[in-house]
């Protein structure tokens, strides 16, 4: 299934679905015309293997109503002749990486926070060299490598960033103190596409007081929004809508949806079941993200990737406003190959929409089990 199908789908959808769809989605399917000229036939015949379709190209933009996100589907766009670095074995760099690591000794060569360490089965908490917020730190696993990892050792990192965030609010807001308004953020960069400069794999944690990220509470506003118009809460309705498109799915009780207005390519999101979203569940969140990264790996050879957890409050739920309805979720994205000079961000990204090659009915495939 492509997505350039999506207006036809739409079309064949159960009326209540198709109503979900008509109040969250808007698409547009867009004529992209050019003329070739007779020396760049045969070349682009070989690179896009069809001249047909690069002189009349087919561009989707997808619209979510309820948040602003968007999208441009253009499937050519995947196959626009690159420049790699000459250096092609990432096994062998990433063992080059190994000597004088300072993650394969975590106990002596990073920091610690004031209130200690957190050990795991299979890592440790550092505090961050350069923080970006008050409280950020990482969980180091013990394996240099980056992508080696199995649903055990990610459940274990996910598990201790869990301890972290209840370390912080401890520290925090001590015993008998007043409770101040924190909200934890994990994330985890993987190589540099993903803007990672160390490669020993690790996540990051944070701890921000007052209000999340912007992009979390733009999130959770339009949310409420939505809920306060409609009446229905925003994520059930969009994994309904999701489920009746083919792109969203149960495994494990955790639901799994695959994008239409990625952030970039292949955006997968994973919900634990909505009830009493907290830190408990945060084990169970990174044993699903680990098995799509797996799938990813599997499949497709994912090199590089961007995974971010939004959580609700830690505490001081009260002076942070509603937040019973919003989901912890996970989204994920592969960020392409390590050698490619080319970044998949540019002013469009930064500043317009996202330009998207991958098609999300390819990666729901990929990924279900
Ligand atoms: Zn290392």
């Amino acid at each position: 299934m492509s997505v350039f199908e999506l207006p036809r789908l739409v079309k064949k959808l159960p009326t209540s679905e198709k109503n979900l769809w008509h109040r969250i989605y808007a698409v547009d399917v867009l004529d992209g015309k050019l003329e070739l000229i007779s020396g760049m036939r045969s070349w682009v015949e070989k690179k896009f293997g069809s001249v047909e379709e690069v002189e009349n190209q087919k561009i989707l933009r997808v619209t979510n109503l309820i948040t602003g996100e968007g999208a441009l589907f253009n499937n050519l766009r995947g196959k626009r002749p690159m420049t790699y670095f000459s250096e092609q074995d990432l096994d062998s760099l990433v063992e080059k990486h190994r000597q004088n690591c300072p993650f394969c000794s975590p106990e002596d060569r990073t920091p610690e926070d004031s209130f200690g360490r957190v050990r795991g089965e299979y890592c440790i908490t550092a505090a961050n060299l350069t923080k970006y917020d008050g409280y950020h730190s990482l969980v180091i696993p013990r394996e240099h490598h980056p992508l080696r990892f199995n649903e055990d050792m990610v459940g274990d990192y996910f598990r201790v960033a869990a301890r972290w965030f209840r370390k912080v609010k401890a520290y925090t807001n001590p015993e008998g103190g007043r409770d101040m308004a924190l909200y934890p953020f994990l994330m985890w960069n993987c190589l540099w596409p993903a803007g990672s400069s160390v490669v020993h794999g690790h996540l990051q944690l944070t701890v921000t007081p007052k209000r999340h990220y912007s992009r979390v509470e733009q999130l959770r506003q339009c949310s409420m929004k939505y809920a306060r118009h409609y009446g229905s809460d925003y994520f059930r309705d969009l994994y309904d809508l999701y489920q009746a498109l083919g792109l969203g799915w149960t495994e494990e009780k955790t639901r799994l949806l695959s994008i239409l207005t990625p952030v970039k390519e292949k955006e997968v999101w994973i919900l634990p079941p909505p009830v009493h979203a907290n830190l408990d569940k945060l084990e169970l969140v990174g044993r699903a993200v680990c098995r799509v990264l797996n799938r990813l790996q599997q499949q497709t050879g994912l090199q590089s990737f961007n995974v971010a957890v939004y959580l609700p409050p830690l505490a001081g739920e009260a002076i942070a406003g509603d937040w019973r309805n919003f989901p912890i979720m996970a989204r994920l994205v592969d960020r392409g190959d390590v050698f490619n000079r080319t970044a998949d961000f540019g002013a469009m990204e930064l500043f317009a929409t996202t330009v998207i090659s991958s098609n999300p009915f390819t990666v729901a495939g990929l990924i279900r089990p």
